[in-house]
């Protein structure tokens, strides 16, 4: 099977002279070949969303919102092919991928407000009888670059907020799973959205260069990896675009000495190990603060051992494989690291049994005690089934751990302190705290963010600050002019 490009409301039919392989991660096959954009490509892409610009800023915030709505209820309607599509591409489990689908419906759902989220402000007689106001305006072509690891919400997160805002977009999904975005956009045209608003262009670096440097696209949304992220944000401003760039995590799980250890460990392994790890707000270290360390691993190590790995699309299955060969063989390394490094492997994931295709891109769980904060295992991004535990000796320790390192996207306290959950919320330099919540994802009408290297750029993504980066702000004042006004004066204009 061949994915092409979405360019102009209709498939592409020019001849790619690069593509990619689209595997099946349950079974290890590959599934599809999608076509590789060269910047000439996106240029036709960026024409065509610069084209439509010319009337879709001015498209009634009625007829906007009539479009939303209507794309709001067929991905209802369809949202179980949606969950197909994801699962068949990253190998996450359908009631896993389901969730990731309803909290994309979410997302759709606030850009149905656009109406009332664009609203301006009006002040009467700021000065006698001049009258102030604020409009916001879209900025035009809007490039959103996407992960692999949510498919089809992480474009959604960006698409309806810069549609509805009247913008225009062309998005560039993971090449790794790039289905879920053509059928985003195949619903969008089914919906009324006119040709040319959404296109969709696939590839690699070679088209994400092509939409950081190009004059027409106005902003950049992007979600990845951090260096990725700090590249497209150092690249994307240099050539005079908004830019915000969405980076990695390593997400800490600080477990207080009174909080019920039979809830953190249930809370632990669902948020270490869904998805398979490949979550941005996935929990991947777990801080035990003294004495609870021993007994706490022991509960996380007994929940592990009864997880039903395997293909996705099984009854029953919990944890998927990881998306690709490589990216299994990366975070198998790190097993082999942690261990030379003087972590307790407590669960070796590779010995965990599977309900799949053998030749699928499968990992176990995989837990490490005692590890330290010099270590890999502790230092990078794994993204994968592996959760590292840390001893602490106290709350300030912990604190301390947590604070220091430079990922800040999400983070979560257990306990039933409520003075301690507050001051954790207070102290912590994270963007996203869950007190008792594991994974702290904001709901739609908030925004979502980390801190440090975690985010690149002064806007998080949707909600209310997903449509201020989408637009610009004009300020009018004015007067109908009468003989009051009469009469030279080079003075500074002052309020009377
Ligand atoms: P990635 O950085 O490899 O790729 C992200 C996007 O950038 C893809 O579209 C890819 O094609 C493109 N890309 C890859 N290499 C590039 C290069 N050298 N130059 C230009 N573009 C390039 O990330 P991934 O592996 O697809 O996704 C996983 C990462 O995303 C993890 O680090 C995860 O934490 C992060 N993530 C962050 C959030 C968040 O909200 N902070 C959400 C989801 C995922």
């Amino acid at each position: 099977m061949r994915i092409t490009h979405r360019i102009g409301g209709k498939p592409w039919d020019g001849e790619a002279s690069r593509s990619g392989e689209v595997y099946d991660p349950a079974t290890g096959k590959v599934a599809a070949h999608v076509d590789f954009a060269s910047a000439a490509t996106v240029d036709e892409a960026v024409a065509s969303a610069r084209s439509a610009f010319a009337d879709w800023r001015n498209a009634s915030l009625t007829r906007r919102a009539t479009v939303m709505f209507a794309f709001r209820e067929l991905l209802n309607a369809r949202k179980s092919e949606l969950t197909g599509i994801v699962t068949a591409e990253h190998g996450k489990v359908l009631s896993d991928a389901a969730g990731e689908v309803q909290r994309a419906l979410e997302a759709v759902e606030f850009a149905c407000g656009i109406p009332h989220l664009l609203k301006g402000g009006f002040s009467e007689n700021a000065s006698t009888r001049v009258d102030v106001y604020s409009i916001q305006q879209p900025l035009g072509v809007v490039g959103v670059i996407s992960p692999f690891n949510f498919p089809a919400m992480v474009p959604l997160w960006f698409v309806p907020n810069a549609i509805a805002c009247g913008n225009t977009v062309v998005l560039k999904p993971s090449e790794k799973d790039p289905s879920a975005s053509v059928f985003i956009a195949e619903l969008f045209a089914e919906a009324g959205l006119p040709d040319g608003v959404l296109n969709v262009v696939h590839g690699d670096k070679e088209a994400v260069d092509r939409i950081l440097e190009h004059p027409d696209v106005k902003a950049v949304s992007f979600v990845g990896s951090t260096p990725i992220a700090k590249y497209v944000y150092e690249t994307g401003t240099r050539h005079g675009k908004r830019v915000q760039a969405l980076g990695g995590a390593k997400n800490h799980m600080v477990v207080l000495p009174d909080a019920d250890l039979d809830l953190a460990a249930d809370a632990a392994v669902s948020a270490g190990f869904g998805s398979a790890g490949e979550r941005c707000m996935a929990i991947s270290v777990v801080v035990a603060v003294d004495p609870v360390g021993d007994e706490l691993v022991a509960k996380i190590a007994d929940r592990i051992a009864g997880l039903h790995v395997g293909d996705g699309r099984r009854p029953g299955c919990e944890m998927g494989p990881l998306v690709t060969g490589a990216h299994r063989d990366k975070v198998a390394s790190y097993v082999d690291a942690g261990v030379a490094e003087g972590a307790s492997l407590v669960v070796d994931g590779r010995g965990h049994p599977v309900d799949g295709d053998a030749s699928g891109f499968w990992l176990g769980p995989t837990l490490f005690d005692h590890v330290g904060a010099d270590m890999s295992v502790y230092r990078d991004e794994i993204f994968g089934p592996v959760l590292s535990v840390l001893r602490a000796a106290s709350y300030d320790d912990a604190v301390e751990v947590v604070n220091a390192n430079p990922y800040g996207n999400g983070t979560a306290i257990f306990t039933n302190d409520g003075g301690a959950a507050r001051r954790y919320q207070n102290e912590v330099e994270v963007g996203m705290v869950g007190v008792n919540v594991p994974i702290p994802v904001p709901v739609a009408y908030y925004s979502f963010g980390g801190w440090k290297d975690s985010l690149f750029g002064d806007s998080h993504a949707y909600g209310p600050e997903g449509v201020h980066f989408y637009t610009r702000t004009k300020v009018v004042t004015g007067r109908w002019l009468d003989p009051s006004h009469g009469g030279v004066n080079l003075g500074f204009p002052q309020n009377t």
